[in-house]
């Protein structure tokens, strides 16, 4: 059998495709959040009273009582049954970035063997499963299983569809037997808690008498690779590891543009439309979708919403991603680096907290100078990044995203925040003591008729900041395309809350001494950038340059490892922040350390246990085919009088010798089990095992480029990267 057998029939298959049939697709209007029990449905048949209760909790989080429970899992089952659904599952999200799921059905039998149905308000509020073999962190004994998931009334439950069924999802956070968070959906509503009891004190010192509830939202633009689904299957490494661990670069790769913003290959756009029909019938709102810079590199962003549903709800369309790409002949890819030498994908987290009485706090209006609100929340973020910058450096640390980070493609691994040329000159000018006008953006003027002018933004963008103020939210650009958005969200609500506590404490002080608000908040602001005006930078985050004044001269710390940032979870300041704001206990915060710690390990493991595998059994077979084939030619060619040079030949035997030996480096290192625990063993990956990868690679990416193609295994970088 041929060598490339399976690369021959992928690229067949691929030959064949055209893009999916979907059939024509129904109006918004009629598939909008159709299979979702929302408040309008809850509206529609719950009583009056029960309705405003539930109104209530998910509006402002206040607690149901176990009446309207009743009442509601009724209605819930009514409805989920009327469309089909014969099971219900409490939908959770463990420590992992996955999404956990278990299925009950509401059948019950009679005495008489009938079958009937039961769903009470205790099982909708209320599961078992057991998932004692959910990551987490020791703080479950293994012989101690007992975990329980708990309704989140403040995130609509929904219908999932299959070709033969449906089922009632109800999103749920998941704890321990003793009471601690085992997910990230418990700290992420604490954190909004938090964050809102702050903002109420300093917007109340303020002298604002009527504030409402305040929320944070979030609006993640999701980057994805798709390939041909052919491929994937004929690439272990993919497969498993969610990456590619070799492959030549391709002669034309994203040098040209010419993808980026380009017209969407059709295949694709049928696969977007797909998705985006099946999440509106889920009632997310998706509303953007492109081309991104590197070939087969695409992105979806839906509309922003309050951050426990967006979480959901980005989890929920990571999902229907993956799925429906099967049914076009795709894999979606959503590691963060699945190609080397192309750009890798990350996942922007756009922010903001407001409510229904003082709107969005980070609006700035048209004069900032004017917008105290807008300034004491900014300011509020300013310190939060200086203060807890190597946090926000954790939350997003993984084996995948440490590819991204510190590669002049994606932010680098140094937390400074970004406000553009307006605003920082009015923190400068805070910070200095003035509070001058400044200029305003002013009309955008093209000199062209027929464009309609508009207004210019007080501040252009800054592509290189990992955290940048993008005019009415802060957009955490250096999240990784993989991962819930939960992390970064608890992470800077609870810096927030915790900004928020220290300048409300300094603007009580102020107060009492009989300043004004006005003169008592810039008071406080002006100590903040006195503070913590060093994590303000504007400049370029890629040049080397900044890394060093980072470090140097501003303190900032450069994390560029999950090694590195990882551990700065159990620093005190961070364990300190996180008890204060009541967001996470100790043992939860060193819970989620381990869990974070294991899978960085796991994964490069896996990672590095598969390179040995596929460079042992089929790149090295490859070489040693070849090499037999050329010396019989040149055997043949001998008996004609004809002498082939044999300096491929000398070239393949080399580069095939030195990739067995790196092979058999990564292996011993692969061997070494005596760690002084985690942090000793993430050092270890990171320093030499990562690189011992980076040399195998090497020398099998150089045979790749000598070895005749007929005979390589392997899909190459060319073929994949460019959709038929
Ligand atoms: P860009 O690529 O220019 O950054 P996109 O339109 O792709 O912009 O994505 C911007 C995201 O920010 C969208 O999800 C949008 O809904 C979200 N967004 C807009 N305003 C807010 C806000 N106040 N809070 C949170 N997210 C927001
Ligand atoms: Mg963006």
């Amino acid at each position: 059998m041929s060598s490339n057998l399976a690369r021959t029939q992928a690229i067949h298959t691929i030959s064949q495709r055209s893009p999916m049939d979907l059939g024509k697709t129904d109006p918004l209007s009629k598939i909008w959040a159709c299979d979702v029990f929302n408040l309008a449905r809850m509206e529609e048949c719950l009583s009056k009273n029960a309705f405003k209760a539930m109104k209530k909790t998910f509006q402002t989080g206040a607690p149901l009582d176990p009446a309207t429970a009743d009442v509601v899992a009724a209605a819930m089952k009514e409805w989920a049954m009327s469309k089909g659904a014969k099971f219900f599952s409490h939908i959770f999200y463990p420590m992992t970035n996955a999404t956990a799921e278990k299925h009950d059905g509401f059948i019950i039998t009679s005495p008489e063997g009938n079958a009937i149905t039961d769903f009470s308000g205790s099982l909708l509020i209320k599961g078992e499963p057991d998932g004692s073999s959910f990551p987490n962190g020791s703080i479950r004994a293994t012989n101690s299983a007992r975990g329980y998931t708990a309704w989140d009334p403040t995130s609509p439950a929904y219908i999932m569809h299959t070709a033969n069924g449906a089922t009632l999802m109800i999103p749920c956070v998941f704890l321990s037997w003793t009471g601690e968070a085992l997910d990230k959906k418990i700290p992420l509503l604490r954190s909004n808690a938090a964050m809102n009891s702050a903002a109420q004190r300093v917007l109340k010192l303020m002298g604002e008498t009527d504030v409402a509830t305040l929320n944070s939202s979030c609006g993640a633009e999701q980057e994805y690779f798709l390939i041909d689904e052919a491929f994937a299957t004929a690439r272990p490494d993919i497969l498993l590891s969610g990456r590619s661990l070799f492959g030549a670069p391709p002669a034309k790769g994203q040098q040209f543009d010419d993808h980026y913003f380009g017209a969407i290959p059709e295949r694709v756009q049928v696969y977007m439309q797909d998705i985006e029909d099946k999440l509106y019938r889920l009632g997310i709102p998706a509303k953007t979708h492109h081309n991104e810079v590197a070939p087969g590199q695409f992105e979806i962003a839906p509309y922003f919403e309050a951050a426990n549903i967006a979480a959901d709800h980005q989890q929920l369309l990571m999902t229907i991603m993956k799925t429906t790409a099967k049914a076009h002949g795709f894999l979606c890819m959503l590691h963060e680096k699945p190609f080397a030498g192309v750009n890798g994908s990350g996942k922007h987290v756009n922010w903001s907290v407001g409510n229904s009485t003082q709107g969005n706090l980070l609006d700035p209006g048209n004069t900032p100078e004017d917008n105290l609100h807008f300034l004491a929340f900014c300011g509020a973020v300013i310190r939060g990044v200086h203060q807890f910058g190597p946090l926000l450096r954790a939350v997003i640390a993984s084996a995948s995203n440490d590819h991204r980070l510190g590669a002049n493609e994606a932010p680098p691994a140094i937390l400074s925040v970004y406000l553009g040329d307006q605003l920082e000159k009015v923190f400068q000018d805070i910070k200095d003591g003035k509070i001058l006008k400044t200029d305003k953006g002013g009309k955008m003027d093209l000199g062209l008729s027929q464009i309609l002018h508009f207004d210019r933004d007080p501040g252009d963008r800054n592509r290189t900041s990992p955290f940048a103020f993008t005019g009415n939210r802060f957009e955490f650009r250096a999240v990784g395309s993989s991962q819930s958005v939960s992390g970064p969200l608890i992470a800077m609500n609870t810096m927030l809350a915790d900004s928020l506590n220290w300048i409300a404490d300094k603007l009580e002080a102020e107060l009492n001494a009989g300043k004004d608000v006005a003169s008592a908040t810039l008071a406080v602001l002006k100590t903040l950038m006195e503070q913590h005006g060093n994590a303000v930078f504007g400049g370029n985050g890629y040049s080397p340059e900044w890394h060093k004044a980072a470090v140097e001269e501003r303190g900032l710390k450069n994390l560029p490892t999950s090694a590195d940032a990882l551990p700065e979870l159990l620093s005190p300041e961070v364990a300190g922040l996180f008890e204060r704001t009541g967001v996470l206990t100790p043992a939860e915060l060193h819970s989620r350390f381990e869990v974070y710690a294991e899978q960085y390990i796991n994964s490069i493991d896996v990672e590095a246990k598969l390179m040995v595998n596929m460079a042992t059994t089929m790149i090295y077979p490859a070489a040693v085919t070849y090499l037999s084939e050329l010396s019989a030619t040149a055997a043949n060619l001998q008996e004609l009088g004809i002498t082939l040079d044999n300096a491929v030949a000398q070239n393949v035997a080399a580069e095939a010798n030195a990739l067995m030996v790196a092979v058999g480096k990564l292996s011993e290192a692969r061997a070494k089990h005596d760690f002084d625990g985690a942090q000793d063993h993430m050092r270890f990956l990171a320093d030499t095992v990562r690189g011992l990868m980076t040399e195998v690679r090497a020398h099998a990416d150089t045979l790749e480029t000598l070895i005749a193609d007929e005979m390589w295994p392997l899909p190459k970088y060319s073929e994949m990267l460019f959709i038929k």
